[in-house]
């Protein structure tokens, strides 16, 4: 059972381009590197390069870095990659063109002002690697690009950010005033991702019950998100559904390329990611870069591996065991064997989801948090370094989805990793933090 799907806020996309080395990726990293001490938790996991949530004071929004494009590349590569940034200049809806104030005016500059000129997408001319330079000097070269008033930053020493916000703000207002979608606690909302094929909107049509095309197909409208509501077995959930994620081309039939963009959309808005791969091919680069996507914004993971159906005995232990091998560092999520064309495992795979979302936004208290630690560090406690003890005195809850735990104590940047790991499992077991990525943020008074 469904209702009809409601239009959700979607959250704007900023693509980053300039020549190579101009600091994209230093600026990327700045914008989303706030979820890296989590992304260092899973040994194995490698960010998202290319695509990633950002965030300034208050605003969020997706960063898509087109990669270098110039004259200095080499000619394969260099085809690729202004295939990628045309895809990105679609998808964006403002764009920072970067140059480089110790470089000055470079005839890579000059093409790149020319090819943003022939599109409609606003432009931020940002001017890097301006420290020690009045804006007047940084600025001075950059005029004749033609792309009004240049913004003078220096993004790996994190100047200039507050600017970069407003101007970014100016162009796409929505930028200001989103906000999360209200919530209806207890009811989880999940999406559905992977790489084409796979039979995710198989898996769709068998949770909502009927056979539709959720998303308007109407141009302009690719990237927004609907809600739609639906009942499995007498509980209520929503499902994030973004245009194109699943679509399938009605000319060929051919499905949609994959798109980082609207996986992100989905994954921000939802409690609980259901990342489907298919049993009967490997699992592959781009089946570990959803879950990377997934697990980088700390959201929780069930993956589904789909098609289950007709496979011998033998065939099905060894993509267990592939499984186990290729994504240990997913080990936080359950992996459900399902046949979405059959409907077989779907049952067993949303009482997970449940369990995922309940785990995902649960209040943690103070006091119980801090009994666990407590129990954790007399079980166990931390090794002193250089003769030194750590001391870790008390915990809170400082977030939900994922849950995250600051933990107030002496020397903690000294904990080791391993340390971290041991404490994140207690926390898991105690409040049971199922499926779910869970962050461990370190206090320290000295
Ligand atoms: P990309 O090729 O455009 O992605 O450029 P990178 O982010 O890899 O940066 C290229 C070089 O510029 C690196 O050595 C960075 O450390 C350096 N860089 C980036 N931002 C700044 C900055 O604000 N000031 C200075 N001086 N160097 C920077
Ligand atoms: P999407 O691109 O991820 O949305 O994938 P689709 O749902 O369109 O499915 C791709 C193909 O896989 C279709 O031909 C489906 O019929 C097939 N498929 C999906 N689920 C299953 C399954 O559980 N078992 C089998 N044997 N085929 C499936």
């Amino acid at each position: 059972m469904s209702t009809p799907p409601a239009e959700t806020g979607a959250l704007p996309v900023v693509a980053l381009i300039g020549r190579p080395n101009v600091g994209k990726s230093t600026l990327f990293n700045q914008l989303t590197g706030t979820r890296d001490a989590l992304v260092a938790d899973f040994p194995g996991l490698t960010r998202d390069r290319q695509y990633g949530i950002g965030r300034l004071e208050e605003q969020r929004f997706i960063v898509v870095d087109t990669g270098g494009i110039g004259p200095d590349q080499d000619p394969d590569f260099r085809e690729m990659t202004e295939a990628q940034a045309t895809a990105a200049l679609e998808e964006a809806d403002v764009v920072v063109f970067l140059v480089d104030a110790r470089a000055g005016l470079d005839p890579a500059d000059q093409e790149i002002a020319r090819r943003l000129r022939r599109q409609d997408t606003p432009v931020v001319l940002v001017v890097n690697k301006s420290e020690g330079l009045t804006s007047i000097e940084a600025n001075a070269d950059f005029y004749a690009l033609g792309m009004g008033e240049p913004l003078p930053i220096a993004a790996a020493h994190n100047r200039g950010m507050a600017s970069l916000g407003e101007r970014l703000a100016a162009h796409v207002p929505a930028m200001e005033a989103f906000e999360a979608p209200p919530r209806d606690p207890g009811i989880p909302r999940i999406c559905v991702i992977g790489r084409p094929n796979v039979g995710k909107s198989t898996l769709v049509n068998r949770l909502i019950g009927e056979d539709r095309v959720v998303a308007a197909d109407a141009p302009g409208a690719t990237r927004d998100s609907v809600e739609v509501a639906f009942e499995w077995q007498g509980r209520s959930f929503r499902l994030i559904d973004t245009a194109g994620l699943r679509r399938r081309s009605k000319r060929d039939g051919i499905a949609e390329k994959f798109s980082g963009v609207k996986t992100l959309q989905a994954i921000e808005q939802s409690d609980v990611a259901i990342v489907v791969v298919d049993a009967r091919s490997d699992i592959g680069a781009q089946d570990a870069r959803v879950l990377g996507l997934a697990a980088a914004e700390g959201r929780s993971i069930i993956v589904a591996v789909n098609k289950w159906d007709k496979l011998e005995e033998d065939v099905r232990k060894q993509i267990r065991e592939d499984l186990d091998y290729k994504l240990p560092y997913l080990e936080f999520a359950p992996v459900h064997t399902i046949s979405a064309l059959r409907g077989s495992g779907l049952g067993e795979m949303m009482r997970s989801v449940i369990r995922a979302s309940d785990a995902a936004n649960a209040d943690l208290s103070t006091s119980r948090l801090t009994q666990v630690l407590e129990d954790a560090v007399r079980a166990h406690a931390p090794p002193a370094v250089h003769g030194r003890r750590i001391k870790l005195r008390y915990a809170h809850q400082g977030g939900r989805r994922p849950p995250k735990i600051v933990i107030h104590g002496n020397q903690t940047a000294r904990v080791s990793t391993d340390y971290k790991r041991y404490l994140s499992n207690r926390f898991r077991e105690a409040f049971d933090l199922f499926a779910t990525p869970v962050e461990i943020l370190f206090k320290s008074s000295d």
